[in-house]
């Protein structure tokens, strides 16, 4: 045999009523293999399932008493039992297509040929099927038997070949916190989740006609027709992963969708990785395509910077109001948050978290805050003008507004300019705010805060300053970060520390805010712990100025 493990003895099973043939073949096939009898198609399934040896081939015949041979090939299809090359012993050629249908791969007639033939046709068969098992062996990742990158490539080449015209999408998948599995629980339940997820992508891949590979550490690679929205294949896989039940695990999608057979796949693999790696940067999202960041990330920046200015002198940046609702008792709206939207002449709704830290990094920050401030203190005063009730808005104060003096008398600029009293202007510092110049910080808060400015602390719980900055901001709201709100049931620790805030904002008495809240089971909850007022899509998005005024018509505080 020219196959690699020679030196082992293999056994075949021959299946066959009949003694005279079993004799024969026990003789012909005892020069180089073990053989084991079964007299019928029961005795044979019996010997497959408890032979201590793995079978190397089986030699069956097909008319036997009990359980015959198509009944046989029927069981072991059936039963999922490990693949093992099958010779049919026949005469009548009528049922030999069946047999092919059933997984018979040869036949031999009675009466049997020469020794040296029968000897020869085996070990070929045997060969072959081992190699085959080798080949499958090789091309695939050792743990979650998808195909390795190689392979991967290779597979991918050849669909493209066959399929020209059809649009294909590359995607890299990332597992994430599986180093958080493998350090509470071992090495062996980190494989199973990754074999799991492996197994799971198969499925899901499966329904897209695709293919699951291997990148390099917790790096999976996906290759399916098209998907022109991933919300849904996304969520069916996170359903499948809470399925599992193992929290923590975590996953994040890259998705290469350009159809350019002119770029290579590895540099098609690099782009999806690339994406994939910046998944959760522009927001909570567990996917994010190419084209909207990776290509073009430095071109999209490039271009929204360069578009900044023109777009505010257009009035492009418009502001959305977001509700606060007082939940003590019968719920109303106490306040709203000011949030800024960029209606872009050519891309459209541009979110915020894409270009706040932009204009951060490029200094265009204040400009825009100084803009959304006015246009919020404006619409405070249209309200009252209006004569309708009137809100305390809270503006949101970037890091870098605070390192300028002037924020004080800009702010007034606008409270003096429109006639409206500070006290109903928050201002919400997000708590990373603290890691800079803190004595500096201090004065400028102070001083806000006595010119009647509420100071509110924003994603509290989120940086890692978060108690340094109660002992030493004076503040009037504390408002959590909206993580712990989304994760309040995944563990009981969360659920501990979002009390455990509300105890601190008892003891300090200040308004205690919750944000992100998305359910009714979030709502009563954060309710039975004090938590005094509520902000989130469970009782209102960000609206338009107009809707919002049409909400702040019905409301009854
Ligand atoms: P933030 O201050 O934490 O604002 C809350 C964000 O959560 C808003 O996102 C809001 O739309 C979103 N949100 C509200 N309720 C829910 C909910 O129930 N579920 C979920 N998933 N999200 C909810 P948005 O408007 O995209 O703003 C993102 C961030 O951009 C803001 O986070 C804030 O840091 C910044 N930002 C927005 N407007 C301004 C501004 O005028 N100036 C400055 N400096 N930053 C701003
Ligand atoms: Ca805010
Ligand atoms: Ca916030």
């Amino acid at each position: 045999m020219s196959n690699i493990i020679k030196d082992i003895k293999r056994t075949i099973l021959v299946v066959e009523d009949e003694i005279i043939n079993q004799e024969i073949l026990k003789e012909v096939l005892s020069v180089e293999y073990d053989v084991e009898i079964a007299n019928n198609g029961i005795e044979g399934i019996q010997k497959l399932t408890t032979s201590i040896k793995p079978i190397s081939l089986i030699i069956l015949d097909i008319n036997m008493p009990m359980m015959n041979g198509i009944e046989f090939l029927k069981r072991l299809n059936e039963k999922n039992i490990k693949r093992i090359p099958i010779i049919v012993i026949t005469s009548e050629t009528e049922t030999e297509l069946e047999c092919l249908e059933l997984g018979a791969i040869d036949f031999i007639k009675r009466p049997f040929e020469l020794p040296q033939v029968m000897l020869a046709r085996v070990a070929r068969l045997i060969e072959l099927f081992e190699d085959r098992l080798i080949i499958h062996a090789s091309e695939r990742d050792e743990l979650t038997q998808v195909y390795n990158k190689n392979v991967f490539i290779e597979y991918v080449k050849m669909i493209e070949e066959y399929n020209p015209n059809d649009k294909m999408d590359l995607n890299v998948l990332l597992v994430e916190n599986l180093h958080i599995i493998h350090e509470l629980y071992g090495q062996d339940k980190a494989d199973e989740v990754m074999k799991y997820i492996a197994d799971e992508l198969k499925k899901n891949v499966k329904a897209y006609g695709g293919i699951v590979g291997k990148l390099e550490d917790e790096y999976f690679l996906v290759f399916h027709k098209h998907v022109d929205n991933y919300d849904e294949l996304v969520k069916h896989f996170e359903i499948s992963l809470e399925k599992y039940g193992v929290s923590g695990i975590n996953f994040k999608l890259g998705v290469y969708e350009i159809d350019d057979k002119k770029v290579s796949i590895d540099v098609r693999i690099n782009r999806a990785k690339l994406t994939c790696n910046q998944v959760g940067k522009f927001g909570h999202n567990k996917h994010l395509a190419f084209t909207d960041i990776s290509q073009n990330n430095s071109l999209l920046y490039e271009q929204l910077a360069y578009d900044f200015h023109n777009s505010l002198q257009n009035k492009e940046f418009v502001i959305y109001y977001q509700p606060k609702y007082n939940i003590e008792n019968e719920p109303y709206i106490s306040s709203a948050e000011a949030l800024v939207r960029w209606i872009h002449p050519s891309r459209g709704m541009v979110s915020p978290k894409i270009f706040i830290p932009l204009f951060e990094e490029r200094g265009f920050i204040r400009e825009l805050d100084h803009y959304v401030w006015e246009e919020a203190i404006k619409h405070l005063a249209y309200l009252k003008e209006n004569n309708m009730d009137i809100v305390p808005v809270s503006l949101n104060v970037s890091r870098i507004d605070l390192l300028d003096d002037s924020i004080v008398d800009i702010l007034e600029s606008f409270t003096k300019k429109y006639h409206v009293d500070n006290k109903y202007v928050y201002l919400e510092i997000t708590e990373s705010a603290y890691n800079s110049d803190s004595n500096h910080l201090v004065k400028i808060i102070t001083t806000l805060k006595e010119k009647g400015f509420k100071i509110e602390i924003d994603d509290f719980g989120a940086g890692y300053s978060s108690l340094n900055a109660l002992a030493t901001i004076p503040f009037d709201v504390l408002k959590l970060d909206m993580l712990f709100v989304k994760e309040m049931y995944s563990n009981d620790k969360t659920l501990k520390i979002i009390e455990l805030v509300s105890d601190i904002a008892k003891y300090l008495d200040v308004v205690l805010v919750a944000e992100g809240v998305e359910t009714v089971e979030q709502l009563n909850q954060l309710k039975k712990f004090g938590y005094s007022v509520i902000q989130g899509y469970y009782f209102s998005k960000p609206l338009s100025k107009e809707d919002f005024m049409k909400l702040l018509g019905e409301n009854k505080c």
